[in-house]
């Protein structure tokens, strides 16, 4: 411990420093003594080390590995904890999980991104490091996070979701039809939430629109849905050839579509289209499932629960709960269907419109172990739904790997205390019990106590409310 009064001086020093010396991008921090869920194995590693350069995992090894104590080097000290990679959400929607459906058709743009930049924030705090925003006008949010303007995930966006005339995402009100053709857009449409196509023509316009205001993947919605007026669940929206339309212009564009579907019929047609990745699927079938299988496309589900009904935003009687009912019967053969022929599975909440339902994001994720082990939970979340980010390819805004703890992936890393392979429910209150938060390097959490954070002794490193320590 003679080291101490020099990391006190340099901890003092670099509290005086300007911003900016604390951001050199190859700012080092150090996690000692830490067991390792690597987003791959069904054990936790043996006691490692684990050091981040920039927002690169630079180094693991079970021996202590050196630094050069400088002064802007972290050194935690992690106690035997466990270290995971950063959740991701493949299902999410920045801008729509935490405000009511009424203030979307209602309030000012701003206001609405103010309320989603809220939430952002507190995604990032639940350990969701990654979203996959499957629609929403998401853009100003997400390069306001990325510039650290406000806090929140990295968001890989699909923008406006593509719907048809009555399909899910067409919230329109039966007196704003008939629409005239070239008439002015909807509201829906002019705050980006959705766009209507009802011909391969249309349905390549806003495509392209999307894709040059920077959408990673494109969200079609093949099949009706929960929380739409107009779409019952049985019913198929888009033509197969309005569906390949959207298929080439993203494959033009580098990246693919995913397809909101949860019928036979309507996965069947969106894989013969091209469609990469199945949003839902709840009323698939076993043969449809074996056609998943087969043709290696990502099914992307999530568990809807019963309980949930409980807390539904959609009242007891109407459409849109009658609809509900039948996701959450539908959750049980989702499950099993993806374990049988062993699909691809990515991980999701699709929480919309309520804003008591968004801390239960982790819990979720933990809800998973009625049909699968907590370590095939973790892996959907982590390394699963990491995978299935990297199918933008080219579009891909951050290169590098996502949902790992290994050498050579990007930092997004958090601290349990305690085993989450042993006990899934940790995740569940992230605010307990995820110690440290990091993002791309950065921390954004850490409420370790400060004789575990040799180099924070005298300041706390960002706090619970997620402002990072560089700002
Ligand atoms: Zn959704």
């Amino acid at each position: 411990m003679k080291a101490k009064p020099v990391l006190l001086a340099l901890s003092l020093l670099s509290g005086l420093l300007p911003s900016f010396a604390q951001d050199a991008t190859n700012a080092v921090t150090l996690f000692s003594n830490v067991r390792i869920f690597d987003g791959k194995s069904d054990t936790l590693s043996a006691p490692s080390h684990v050091l981040v350069r920039g927002n690169v995992i630079e180094k693991i090894s079970t021996s202590p590995i050196p630094t050069d104590r400088r002064a802007d080097t972290r050194l935690i000290d992690c106690g035997g904890r466990t270290l995971m990679p950063g959740l991701i959400d493949a299902h999410w929607h920045s801008m729509f999980a935490a405000t009511p459906l009424k203030e979307l058709m209602t309030a000012d743009a701003g206001y609405l991104n103010l309320l989603a930049a809220q939430e952002a924030e507190k995604t990032l705090m639940r350990g969701f490091t990654t979203v996959r925003d499957v629609g929403g006008p998401v853009f100003g949010l997400k390069r306001a996070i990325d510039e650290r303007v406000v806090v929140g995930p990295r968001i890989y966006p699909s923008g406006a979701i593509i719907t048809i005339t009555g399909g899910h995402g067409d919230f329109r009100q039966p007196y704003e039809l008939p629409r005239t053709l070239g008439a002015p857009t909807t509201r829906i449409e002019q705050i980006g939430a959705a766009m209507i196509a009802d011909s391969p023509d249309e349905v390549r316009v806003r495509v392209r629109e999307q894709l040059m205001l920077g959408a990673t993947q494109i969200k079609l919605t093949a099949s009706g849905g929960v929380a739409s007026p107009h779409s019952p669940l049985d019913a198929a929206t888009f033509t197969e050839s309005e569906l390949r339309a959207a298929v080439e212009a993203a494959d033009n564009w580098g990246t693919y579509v995913t397809a909101h579907a949860y019928t036979p019929k309507t996965i069947r047609r969106s894989i013969e289209a091209g469609v990469k990745c199945i949003e839902h699927g709840h009323l698939m079938d076993d043969s449809t499932a074996r056609l998943i299988a087969e043709k290696g496309v990502w099914l992307s589900t999530q568990p809807f629960l019963a309980e949930d009904l409980e807390s539904s935003p959609f009242p007891p009687g109407s459409e849109q709960r009658a609809k509900q009912m039948e996701m959450v019967k539908g959750t049980d053969t989702v499950y099993a269907l993806a374990k049988k022929y062993k699909l691809k599975t990515a991980f999701g909440t699709d929480i919309i419109f309520d804003a008591r339902e968004t801390p239960r994001q982790g819990a979720l994720l933990a809800s998973l172990t009625r049909w699968v082990t907590p370590a095939e939970a973790l892996k959907m979340a982590t390394s699963a739904n990491g995978e299935l980010l990297a199918l933008s390819g080219p579009r891909n805004p951050y290169p590098g790997k996502l949902g790992a703890v290994e050498q050579g992936a990007l930092a997004d890393l958090v601290l349990v205390d305690g085993d989450p392979i042993a006990d899934i429910k940790l995740i569940a209150d992230p605010a307990k019990n995820f110690l440290v938060i990091m993002k791309d390097g950065k921390i954004y959490k850490n409420t370790l106590k400060p004789s575990e954070r040799q180099d924070e002794s005298l300041q706390p490193t960002g706090s619970p409310t997620g402002k990072p320590r560089e700002q």
